[in-house]
């Protein structure tokens, strides 16, 4: 049954039972302490994952809605630069053309290292605001949020970071790398339901907001509700899915943010080790600023072996592995690796794709199963 299939997608990930049991509440009214509280101690946990001093502003919509906020609020009828090595780095762009006085694409292909020189080179040419997937999660890829942000801060440009697949699973320290707006996803690695998004926004940001910011999507209306006292959204928000994230948080936060970001890089590691194990090949090509995802791993598919067989065969064992997007299907498969995953529900994805794997026709070297268990103990 489709609801008992072992998600070990780069999201929506599995929902821990506490998460699941608060959206089965009596409603509540959105404007009353109950739901101030709750957004407070979303705000109180996800200001540590994104790494500032700032309070993020929750918006019901997925993560494509951070997306645009950030864009919209932000790059409105100004020149914006945006770095692509995959299809969320695509997806920013296509949002930038809706919005941007020019949008300027700087491409490099997916899962390969972005092009610096190119960031440079655009904004020589004038480009305000940047924007660049930090964990590319259609290829794999970890990209340099330092070095970019670091760059933007020489030129005095504003940097737009999508950090939907870091955040919460991997270290993401916004105020440190000069991320002037973040935004994170509340499916990924937070294990929360889907159809929320956070955005964090940086003072010099806040002055540079746009004069004319799409109606919804009003980040400066979403900060006027916040400061308020119980705390508030402009419109009614999707107030079960705050709950549910709130109960997200408080496991974080008992988790703590260190112990979680060392899980998902164990997790990773385990899922690489396997991966040399079987022979087959990583799909990112990483160099010494780019690192492979601790959320999500990208492996090119056995030769020989399509997409649908492939994950075909795994999913009859009850686990879900994801495929490739656009180009890359029958290319790579992805396995995700964020949230509340651990050992059992990892070796059990690993022996299911090594089954896969080797009925498919492909020869292992070794069990990847065996190699990533003696990392998981
Ligand atoms: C999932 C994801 C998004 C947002 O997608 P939604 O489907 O709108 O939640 C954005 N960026 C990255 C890198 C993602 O993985």
């Amino acid at each position: 049954m489709e609801d008992e299939l072992l998600l070990m997608l780069p999201g929506p990930v599995p929902l821990p039972e506490r998460v699941r049991a608060v959206m089965a509440r009596q409603a509540i009214n959105h404007r009353g302490a109950e739901f101030g509280n709750a957004y407070a101690d979303i705000v109180r946990v996800l200001k540590g994952l994104f790494g500032t001093k700032n309070n993020p502003l929750v918006i019901s919509g997925s993560g494509t809605a951070g997306m645009e906020a950030a864009v919209a609020n932000f790059g409105k009828g100004r020149k914006m630069a945006h770095l692509i090595n995959g299809k969320f780095g695509e997806r920013m762009y296509t949002i930038g053309q809706r919005y941007a006085s020019e949008a300027r694409p700087i491409e490099s292909e997916w899962g390969t290292p972005l092009s610096l020189e190119g960031l440079k080179s655009a904004l020589e040419d004038g480009c305000e605001v940047v924007t660049m997937v930090h964990n590319e999660t259609s290829a794999g890829i970890l990209n340099p949020a330092g070095e970019v942000g670091k760059i933007c801060r020489k030129y005095d440009a504003l940097f737009i970071m999508d950090g939907v697949t870091s955040i919460g699973g991997d270290l993401v320290k916004a105020d440190d790398w000069g991320v002037d707006i973040a935004v994170v996803g509340s499916q990924k690695c937070l294990a929360a339901p889907a159809g929320l998004a956070a955005v964090s926004v940086s003072d010099r940001a806040w002055d540079r907001v746009v004069k004319n910011p799409p109606y919804y999507l009003d980040l400066p209306a979403y900060k006027k509700n916040a400061v308020k006292e119980p705390m508030e959204t402009p419109y009614t928000p999707a107030v079960p899915l705050f709950l549910a994230l709130r109960e997200a948080c408080l496991i974080i936060e008992e988790e703590g943010i260190d112990a979680r970001i060392a899980r998902h890089h164990r997790m990773a590691g385990a899922v690489r080790k396997a991966v040399k194990a079987w022979g087959l090949e990583m799909f990112p090509q990483i160099d010494s600023l780019h690192t492979y995802s601790n959320t999500v791993t990208a492996a090119c598919i056995p030769t020989g072996s399509n997409d649908k067989d492939f994950r075909g065969i795994v999913k009859k064992l009850g686990i879900q592995i994801a495929g490739g997007q656009d180009h890359l299907k029958d290319k790579i498969f992805r396995i995700g690796h964020m949230g509340a995953v651990s050992a059992p529900e990892l070796l059990a994805t690993l022996a299911a794709t090594e089954y896969a794997i080797r009925t498919t026709g492909h020869q292992v070297r070794e069990s990847g199963v065996m190699a990533a268990a003696e990392d998981l103990g």
